[in-house]
């Protein structure tokens, strides 16, 4: 990190690429002009590491008075589809980003990308090459050795004009002819060996339908975009560090005034325990590894979303990692700690037990029920109070209770006291067990009545536990996610095999969960902490008659500090 250099802003740290925004504005580059672009190819949904392309595209033009562009980078014919385009922009936007009127696609340029095409064989810097690709690329050489000469490099202009319009009019098959840059077959930067600028595609394009058989190449399309759309920094990801002379070159041929779009390199993010390859994810979806593209193990957005994950969190758990050049690997934990911190504040605390275990209070009245005031989220006490029922049969978490205990354990066992969060303590007096199964079936316990949470009891007892009164219970279906793969790196083993490395307990379904009753009307998308259990969230699949709820992420001390 640098520092700012800027007296204008405050003085934190930027990262490299804010402080090349500093110097150019301070420059007057661009008349101190700042506009940006998101580029996603629509093959796929975006994840988390499009989240990180996107929070610096939007964030830096959005916090220097500039201008970011969505733009589809749908060159591809053959993999794009419309379903992709939808979701990119709800995804971007959920992530709480605007591109306002600007919504473009690589398509829109066709016919200027053709026409600039035509002007580089005119001017003999581009040919046709009869050849197929793979014959192309073995004649690209080595980083150490050049390349070798087409025979068709110094083929006349006539020539090569009336094979690339004859090639764009579906004269010749797909794979016959490519339209290559003259550049330079001896360049020490493989990317400039006249590279492929056009081939033959006779695929339906979701925009431009029939109207052409060539299209651009990725690196053909995408600075001559941005020099038509006016961009001022190009920012990508390191693996295009290469491409860039090629970037600058092709800007050059096509450039009348000093306005130049300046493409700058930051490392991917890439996260333990899954994988960011679009290709990868779409194969998981297409083999049924996984239940779609939003299921909630997924690193998609759209699955980040439907697991509980906020945009606040993502934006911050971004902001945490930052930019650099070093390619690295960051710790899931970093993203779930994200999340925690944000839905702390959010969520309200409710109570919910996963493996019942029913207790009956034996000296309490079977017709009573008190409602008991229990605060929603004890960070903030604007959130209010909610009401809990209590009555004499209720439900703990079947870990709460052991026959034999372990010394230091804190739960209820036979003669031991605890707490009942928001209620009473009670004391465990006997139990009924299946001698069969050797399961727990009830346990029965007294209240002391003089022990009403806030109403002054000096008695203290080291455990508290949450329930849920069994008469008023609402039942839920709970799912609970581990990581989908069990190996740190998956998609970066030697045989490229990631499904290997598939965890079979990633997902886990809980269906007789009883929650408290004030979760009955919780609609999708709605986030709760289940004390002492973690943050759930309610699933698209939950209906008033069959609740369903996902765990976004555990708490991370699961028994600790839990106050009365
Ligand atoms: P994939 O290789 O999985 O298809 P991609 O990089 O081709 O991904 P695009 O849709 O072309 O995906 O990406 C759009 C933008 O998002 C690009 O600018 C790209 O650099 C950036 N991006 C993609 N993946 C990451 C990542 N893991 N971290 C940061 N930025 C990323
Ligand atoms: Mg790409």
């Amino acid at each position: 990190m640098e520092k700012n250099q800027d007296p204008a802003v405050k003085n934190e740290p930027v990262s490299f690429i804010e402080q090349f925004i500093i110097d150019d504005i301070k420059e007057g580059k661009n008349n101190g002009r700042i506009h940006t672009r998101f580029p996603p190819e629509p093959n796929g949904y975006l994840h988390i590491g499009h989240a990180k392309a996107i929070c610096l595209d939007f964030g830096m033009a959005k916090k220097y008075g500039g201008k970011c562009n969505l733009r589809f980078d749908d060159t591809n014919p053959v993999k794009e589809e419309v379903e992709y385009i939808d979701s990119i922009k709800e995804d971007i936007h959920w992530l709480g980003f605007d591109w306002e009127d600007r919504e473009y696609y690589a398509s829109d340029y066709f016919g200027k990308l053709f026409e600039f095409a035509v002007d580089l064989i005119k001017r003999g810097l581009a040919y046709v090459d009869d050849q197929p690709a793979d014959v192309i690329s073995a004649q690209k050489g080595t980083p150490s050795q050049p390349g070798t000469v087409s025979p068709f490099r110094n083929r006349p202009v006539a020539g090569n004009l009336d094979l690339f319009y004859r090639m764009n009019e579906g004269e010749f098959g797909e794979g016959s002819r490519v339209l290559r840059a003259k550049i330079d077959m001896a360049s020490p930067n493989m990317q400039m060996r006249d590279p492929i600028i056009y081939r033959i595609i006779k695929s339906f394009h979701h925009r431009t339908g029939d109207a052409w058989k060539v299209y651009p190449m990725y690196d053909f399309a995408h600075g001559q975009s941005d020099y038509f759309e006016g961009i001022t920094h190009s920012l990508c990801t390191l693996e295009f560090e290469v491409h860039r002379p090629l970037y600058d070159w092709l800007v050059d041929q096509l450039r009348t005034s000093d306005y130049r779009p300046r493409q700058i390199e930051f490392n991917r993010l890439n996260l333990t325990y899954t994988m960011m390859s679009k290709r990868k994810l779409l194969e998981l979806v297409q083999e049924g590894k996984v239940s779609g593209w939003d299921d909630p193990r997924m690193p998609t957005l759209c699955g980040l979303r439907r697991r509980g994950y906020t945009p606040e969190s993502i934006r911050k758990f971004v902001d945490l990692i930052g930019y650099t050049k070093v390619e690295a690997i960051n710790d899931i934990s970093l993203l779930e700690h994200a999340v925690r911190e944000d839905l702390n504040i959010k969520a309200p605390r409710v109570f919910g037990v996963l493996a019942p275990l029913k207790v009956i209070i034996t000296n309490y009245p079977a017709d009573k029920v008190e409602e008991m005031e229990i605060l929603n989220n004890p960070e903030d006490e604007s959130m209010g109070k909610r009401k809990v029922p209590f009555s004499n049969e209720l439900f703990i978490e079947r870990d709460d209770f052991m026959e034999n205990p372990p010394h230091k354990y804190f739960r209820l066992a036979p003669g031991a006291e605890v707490r009942l969060k928001g209620a009473y303590i009670i004391k465990c007096e006997s139990f009924k067990k299946d001698e069969k199964t050797g399961q727990i079936e009830e346990v029965y316990c007294t209240y002391d009545s003089s022990t009403r949470s806030g109403e002054g009891s000096e008695k203290k007892v080291k455990g508290t536990l949450h329930w849920v009164s069994a008469r008023h219970a609402v039942e839920a279906e709970v799912r609970l996610y581990d990581r989908l793969f069990d190996h740190e790196d998956p998609s970066g083993q030697k045989d490229d095999d990631y499904r290997k490395f598939l965890n079979p307990d990633s997902l886990k379904v809980l269906p007789g969960c009883k929650l408290e009753p004030s979760l009955a009307p919780a609609k999708p998308l709605e986030k709760f902490q289940f004390q002492r259990l973690g943050y759930f969230c309610v699933d698209y699949d939950s209906t008033p008659d069959h609740l369903v709820f996902n765990r976004t992420v555990s708490l991370k001390d699961t028994w600790a500090k839990i106050k009365k």
